[in-house]
């Protein structure tokens, strides 16, 4: 068995996906005027304000409860040393109480791909990387299917940066407290495409609550930057048969980043 028949097999899709070809990626990077959707308020670092309300919705079939936010405070044009220093004493909200330490996010620190999901895990909290467990082995997978790797022309972060207790949601307090460390880790990557992994990560990131399954299949706007939304790994390890979505949502952000 060859590696990529191993990756395919891994993901529960050989032999039925294809891979399609990854040409070089090239700077720089228009704006896209065919991006059909982006955050209801777009939000900047320098402009955020504190939400009027923060409204929990609707449960989705991908990571429950995921809260409609707005970010609460700005962090202000901050260098990469500054952020990750600022992200590592902060105590901001009640999760840095109950969690080992901060996960700030690894990788390319100028990728073209970021990838984006919900927050650490147990494992994720213990080591201090993002997507270490069982799911971070399974995106690592989808990642290599796209032939892209951890750590080269790719990053990976969350939207929140401390565990929450019991691996349950981030409220939306938590979010839009840790919203703009996200947000400015995004303006120094600077990414050509965004992955939005899961409920949280596209609500978040999209400032819209909407089920998952009517955001996949469209490129939306991330303050000018593509963003493709799919299922978080996690959700793929306890429901495989969603894998063949994940890989379509791949095929697709792929495509799409051709085109850039
Ligand atoms: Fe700070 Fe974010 Fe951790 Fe809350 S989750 S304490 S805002 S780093």
């Amino acid at each position: 068995m060859d590696r990529k028949e191993a990756v395919l097999r891994e993901l529960n899709l050989y032999p039925l996906w294809v891979q399609r070809n990854q040409p070089a990626l090239e700077e720089p990077r228009p704006v896209r005027p065919e991006l059909v959707s982006g955050p209801e308020t777009p939000v900047s670092v320098d402009s955020v304000q504190a939400p009027t309300s923060l409204a929990r919705t609707e449960m989705n079939n991908d990571r429950a409860g995921s809260p409609v936010v707005k970010p609460v405070s700005s962090v202000g044009d901050i260098d990469w040393l500054q952020l990750k220093e600022m992200v590592r004493g902060c105590t901001a909200c009640k999760l840095r109480a109950g969690c080992t330490q901060t996960v700030f996010g690894v990788g390319d620190e100028n990728a073209d791909w970021l990838f984006v999901g919900e927050g650490p895990g147990e494992e994720e909290d213990a080591q201090g990387e993002p997507f270490v467990g069982q799911a971070g082995k399974l995106l690592d997978n989808m990642l290599l299917a796209i032939k892209l790797k951890r750590g080269e022309n790719v990053y990976i972060a969350n939207v929140v940066k401390c565990r929450p207790p019991n691996n349950r949601n981030p409220d939306a307090e938590e979010i839009a407290t840790c919203l703009p460390y996200l947000q400015r880790q995004i303006e120094l990557i600077k990414p050509k495409l965004i992955m939005a992994l899961g409920k949280t990560a596209s609500t978040a990131l999209l400032g819209k609550d909407a089920p998952l399954a009517s955001l996949r299949g469209t490129l939306h706007d991330f303050n000018g930057i593509p963003l493709v939304v799919t299922f978080h790994p996690a959700y793929l390890l306890r429901s495989p048969s969603e894998k063949a979505k994940a890989w379509q949502d791949l095929c697709f952000a792929t495509d799409e980043m051709q085109k850039l």
